[in-house]
């Protein structure tokens, strides 16, 4: 199929990347960090302000991990909302596929750290009854749709750069690791990002290698876990480079997502990824806008033949320190009701339909077989050439 777009396209490398319009109104949601640990709910709260650590004065200080009612609720205002063909919003999940297994962590005495995947199960003394079953549940409904962010958040090459230095930086991580809490990021960007080292001696992106090996060990992770592959990815932080699309493509990945900034139009890349740029942040953990100033960006994009892609990040939410995840409800709730209304050609899409529709003109969901027309930049529709409706 790609090579059909291509030749659709007359895309090559060669070619300056062009991007994609689309004749009706996609909306999508870009959602992250599902599947990390953070603060372990009160008991690992207390255990951090009692080991010196002034937590509450970040929302990133409450951030916790998602309960299965923290998920069956989004699910089920999800499926509460219909686009023009019936179907209900989805949210796509991106997915840390491990996290510190802290006991052994510790039991190596720090020496090196150690993984257990989601498919193993949560490390240590963290539970969450019937979370796994919730995902599962949402992805069945088609409400949800799991995508790869990474195996871990943060650089493991910084971390265990700080540990065997064995200073303050090395000390907060084992005050924090007690705690069965990985990092606290704003307290310490020196731990980076999954590809991205920020500190000397080994500044910048990982090299190809390293991407390439944990991409692949990531990815393996998501399939165990979700019997499936993963179509989408967004690097920890926004930080890839070429190596980092390139390892993606390698594992089947075709659409690569960007963080909000200008909303520039989808695009594919030197690899034959298609790339996405978000264009709301809805963050209620945050800051509180008003509803205008979300419809007033999401017409911006409809107006310019743009998806408009949401990112709320999970924090938004979680429930079990604040209640982060009832005015975040209130806040998609209402946004979705909106659009509805002023736009009865709204679509509902995750990153896969779009992709089919860029190099299929069409995407099929349980509601049957939908048509978009998709537009280079530079003019021409291309609806006859798919003989779509
Ligand atoms: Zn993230």
């Amino acid at each position: 199929m790609l090579n059909f777009a291509r030749k659709l396209w007359n895309l090559g490398k060669d070619v300056p990347a062009q991007g994609f319009s689309f004749s009706r109104p996609l909306l999508l949601i870009q959602s992250d960090d599902w599947g990390r640990v953070g603060v372990r709910d009160r008991e690992g709260y207390e255990q951090l302000r009692a080991s010196g650590i002034p937590l509450g004065q970040n929302p990133y200080d409450l951030y916790t991990l998602e309960t299965a009612e923290d998920v069956a609720a989004l699910g089920e205002m999800l499926n509460r909302h219909r686009d023009s063909t019936g179907r209900p919003a989805c949210v796509l999940m991106n997915f840390v596929l491990a996290n510190i297994d802290f006991p052994k962590t510790r039991r190596n005495n720090y020496q090196q750290i150690h993984l257990r995947t989601l498919a193993e199960g949560l490390p240590g003394n963290w539970k969450r009854p019937g979370l796994f079953e919730a995902y599962r549940q949402g992805i069945g409904d088609g409400v949800f749709y799991p995508a790869l962010h990474g195996l871990t958040h943060f650089c493991k090459q910084a971390a265990e750069y700080q540990l065997a230095k064995n200073d303050e930086r090395g000390s907060l991580l084992r005050t924090l690791w007690k705690a069965e809490t990985p990092y606290i990021y704003w307290r310490m960007p020196w731990i980076g990002y999954e590809y991205c080292n920020p500190e000397p001696p080994k500044a910048g992106f990982l090299p190809a290698e390293a991407q390439q090996e944990l991409i692949a060990a990531a990815a393996e992770s998501f399939t165990k876990f979700f019997a499936r592959a993963p179509v989408s990815a967004c690097a920890p932080g926004y930080r890839a480079d070429r190596e980092t699309h390139l390892a993606w493509s390698k594992c089947g990945v075709r659409v690569a997502q960007n963080g909000s900034g200008s909303p520039l139009h989808p695009h594919f890349d030197e690899w034959e990824l298609l790339h996405l740029h978000r264009t709301i942040d809805i963050e209620p953990s945050q800051r509180d806008l008003p509803l205008e100033k979300y419809m007033q960006l999401a017409d911006d994009c409809f107006a310019r033949g743009v998806p408009t892609i949401v990112s709320v990040h999970a924090i938004n939410f979680h429930s079990t320190l604040k209640d982060f995840r009832g005015p975040t409800l209130r806040a998609l709730d209402e946004f979705l009701s909106a659009l509805e209304a002023k736009y009865p050609n709204l679509l509902y899409v995750h990153d896969g339909d779009v992709y089919d529709i860029v190099t299929r003109g069409k995407f099929e969901n349980s509601h049957g077989k939908v048509s978009v027309t998709v537009q280079q930049n530079a003019g021409k529709a291309r609806s006859a050439a798919w003989g779509a409706k």
